[in-house]
């Protein structure tokens, strides 16, 4: 039977390379909702190769001028109310692409609705963990961890043996200033920051993998996904990003899962679960393999880390959810370049140093303290860049 997918961030790497795993198995799916900002000649091309249902741009603007562009029945509509309508027709698994913050309203709309979820969008988790978790819970729906390393945790999850599970080595590249001291980060370029070693990505999430932002907010989606305590979670820099994670029992086994950096396989694994569908493309060949290597995270150099485990232990979400918006707008400037890239880890670390932390439960208190947050960030980045 062919399974309906709903591809929420079609134009970004990820979502591209879930259009390309489905591009090769026209009998096992169809797509039967995109969505994109506004990359509107991008979605043309696409609607006229998968037909969709329904197409979303991020604005009216967009969406007006991509119904200029296509025929077909496949209704475009536009802005949040547009995401959350798609997110919540029928179709059989979402795969969630959005980057950042945005990628929330219209996660949860699907949980809410019943619908499996291939979660890329690791801000969603970052921003309404608990939330996310009861939304699942409440409609059976299922969260299958897109992001390589949560996959692989996924992989070697025994989850009838939920209670021996001791630990969970959350491996990183550590990329491209692995080694650096914090003052030699200080003085890095953006052209630095951009070349990551092992992984091609979307740009935001390109920075934070130089400031091990990426891996900070990972480690609060590890917590969300799998419930784990902050002492369980240990993060290990892995610079060959061979092996994408391990899960530790208490009987002393670690199960590893390898591969090559390639979204591909998570992806593939998200649509074909519970089944394994065949993928051609690059091997493991160990032998090839000039060594893999180990080391600790120097939190020194990289106090994203420490900020995580910070949020980790935090009952309300409120660290989390500021640590998640300082680091968007901090990060979107660095790239607009209205902030050096030097000025962002010490940035994000003064403003988590001063930002208000209410009690916060509901997904509208989640969003009104979002845009406080995005407020201070942004005199923030106005105050330094004077
Ligand atoms: P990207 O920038 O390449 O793509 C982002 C997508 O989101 C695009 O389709 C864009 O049009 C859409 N988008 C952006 N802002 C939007 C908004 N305001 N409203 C609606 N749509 C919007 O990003 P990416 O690298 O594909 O990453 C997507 C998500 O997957 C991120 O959360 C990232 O952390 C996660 N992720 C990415 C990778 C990777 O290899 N790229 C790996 C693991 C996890
Ligand atoms: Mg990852």
């Amino acid at each position: 039977m062919t399974k309906s997918i709903a591809i929420f961030g079609a134009s970004g790497s990820v979502g591209s390379a879930a259009l390309d795993l489905i591009r090769r198995q026209p009998e096992a799916y169809g797509v039967r909702v995109l969505t994109a900002d506004r990359a509107v000649g991008k979605m043309a091309n696409l609607i006229g190769e998968f037909k969709p249902a329904y197409a979303v741009m991020a604005n009216e603007t967009a969406a007006r001028e991509l119904r200029a562009c296509i025929d077909g029945p496949t209704q475009v509509l536009s802005g949040p109310d547009g995401l959350i309508h798609a997110a919540q027709c029928d179709y059989d698994l979402m795969i969630s692409a959005i980057v950042g913050f945005a990628g929330l309203a219209p996660t949860y709309a699907a949980l809410c609705a019943g619908r499996d979820v291939a979660l890329a969008n690791k801000e969603a988790l970052v921003c309404a963990g608990a939330l996310i978790r009861e939304a699942a819970q409440a409609s059976g729906a299922r969260i299958l961890p897109v992001d390589s390393e949560h996959n692989a945790i996924f992989q070697c999850w025994q989850s009838q043996h939920r209670s021996a599970i001791e630990s969970v080595q959350l491996t990183g590249s550590g990329g491209p200033f692995r080694g650096w001291t914090a003052s030699q980060i200080r003085q890095a370029d953006l052209s630095d920051a951009l070349k990551h070693p092992n992984w091609s990505m979307g740009p935001k999430i390109t920075i934070d993998s130089a400031t091990l932002m990426n891996k900070a907010l990972e480690m609060i989606e590890a917590r969300w996904l799998f419930d784990l305590r902050p002492d369980q979670l240990e993060v290990v820099i892995h610079p060959q990003s061979i092996v994408h994670s391990c899960v530790t029992y208490r009987d002393g086994s670690t199960l590893a899962q390898l591969g090559c950096p390639d979204m591909r396989p998570p992806l593939a694994y998200c649509l074909a679960y519970p089944e394994r569908a065949p993928l051609g493309g690059q091997r493991l060949n160990l032998t090839d393999l000039k060594g893999l290597t180990f080391e600790q995270a120097d939190e020194d150099a990289f106090p994203t880390l420490n900020l995580a485990r910070t949020a980790m232990g935090e009952t309300s979400p409120a660290f989390s959810l500021a640590l998640n918006g300082v680091n968007e707008v901090l990060n979107a400037a660095v790239r607009k370049r209205e902030l050096p890239f030097g000025r962002l880890i010490p940035g994000i670390c003064e403003v988590m140093a001063q930002v208000p932390l209410p009690m916060i439960a509901h997904m509208d208190q989640i969003i009104a303290y979002d845009r406080e947050i995005r407020d201070i960030s942004y005199q923030k980045v106005r105050a330094w860049s004077s």
